[in-house]
């Protein structure tokens, strides 16, 4: 730390984001990201693009919020882009928190929660999950604190119902409450469709997964249109331009391509029950997920090692070495060949072990 950091940042634990070796090919299921590239139509219009980054990004994004509109049945000024949807959560913290309104989040959820939290200097109270790692949404109800919910949870992939989340969002008229569907495409359902009946819902969604765009760096949010002003107030004060030329051509391409969105998660979906099956068989524990990841501790090896011993063998795991998390592990859903092989090791790796 240098002699000119402030103290109001001074006691500020980052958030760690997975790891991205540069140094070493591995099979990486670490950071839920999709096996499958960018559409090709996302690909060719980003690439056209690219003729252009001598001027500045419309800050509007007029374009790619006209094809989000039409594409997911909500008005131009319903919906915000940013910069991956870590901003728009980012966002959501500072629009919506403040002393007075508490955050409230499950104490499993996305880590990046409490660090938003501490980095705006906003009080929050963590509720835990029940023993079986699920959210009791009636822990929620009325609570009056301004709500983050991952949906499906992160890291468990277990998802609330659309009936559970309306709950929550009806009994809290006067809060926001913010549902993070970053992997909802997988197999839960959206609330997207409620922003129209409360205006206190912002649903936000990414490009990261199930739209190939982990790199392009794109996610929204979408709310009522005096949440999405309000959001626009932020976003103006801090970096109009948040979103790039080609990553803006990228999302009209990704959400043009329907089909091969729709037909990349349906893959996912199908792949996961392959390894869930062989791990469940190998006496791993696993929660029912229903994202493109899967939460897993195995009876006998320590979450730890298995990464560790993973890692090893050029295999990359997702580990938290937190008090509840650390016999788990977390493991990106990959392409059908991707599992096999992660399989494979993985029994290697047991016998080693065991
Ligand atoms: N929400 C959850 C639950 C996540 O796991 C992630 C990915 N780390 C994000 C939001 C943010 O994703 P991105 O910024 O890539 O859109």
């Amino acid at each position: 730390m240098s002699r000119f950091f402030t103290s109001r940042y001074e006691a500020l634990t980052p958030y760690t984001p997975g790891e991205q070796p540069q140094e070493r090919k591995y099979l990486k299921l670490n950071t839920n990201e999709s096996p499958f590239p960018p559409s090709p139509l996302a690909q060719r219009l980003a690439r056209q693009a690219a003729g252009d980054l001598q001027l500045y990004s419309d800050p509007e994004c007029r374009a790619l919020t006209n094809v989000a509109a039409e594409t997911l049945g909500v008005e131009p000024d319903e919906i915000l882009f940013t910069n991956g949807s870590d901003e728009i959560l980012n966002f959501a913290f500072m629009a919506f928190c403040d002393e007075t309104h508490p955050a409230a989040f499950p104490n499993i959820t996305y880590g990046f929660y409490p660090v938003f939290a501490k980095l705006n200097r906003i009080p929050y109270e963590e509720i835990p999950l029940r023993a079986d790692f699920t959210v009791n949404a009636d822990d929620y109800l009325g609570i009056g604190k301004t709500i983050f919910l991952a949906n499906p949870n992160a890291p468990t992939g277990i998802a609330l119902t659309k009936d559970e989340i309306e709950k929550i969002v009806a009994s809290n008229k006067d809060s926001v409450v913010v549902v993070d569907e970053a992997y909802v495409d997988f197999g839960a359902e959206s609330v997207l469709p409620l922003i129209r009946k409360y205006d206190n819902l912002l649903v936000c969604q990414t490009f990261s997964k199930s739209r190939s765009l982990a790199g392009g760096r794109l996610g929204f949010g979408a709310g009522s249109k005096a949440l999405i002003a309000d959001l626009r107030t932020i976003k103006y004060s801090t970096n109009p331009y948040n979103i790039n030329r080609m990553t803006a051509a990228a999302g009209i391409g990704a959400l043009t391509d329907g089909d091969y969105f729709r037909g990349n998660c349906e893959k996912i979906a199908a792949v996961r029950e392959k390894p869930a099956a062989a791990l469940t068989e190998l006496g791993v524990v696993l929660t029912p997920s229903t994202s493109n990841f899967l939460f897993a501790k195995h009876p006998a090896v320590g979450g730890q090692a298995l990464y560790l011993a993973l890692k090893e063998k050029g295999v990359l795991i997702r580990h938290f070495e937190t008090p509840l998390l650390r016999d788990y592990n977390r493991i990106t859903v990959g392409s059908a060949e991707q599992m096999e092989e992660f399989l494979r090791i993985l029994k290697t790796v047991l016998e080693e072990l065991s």
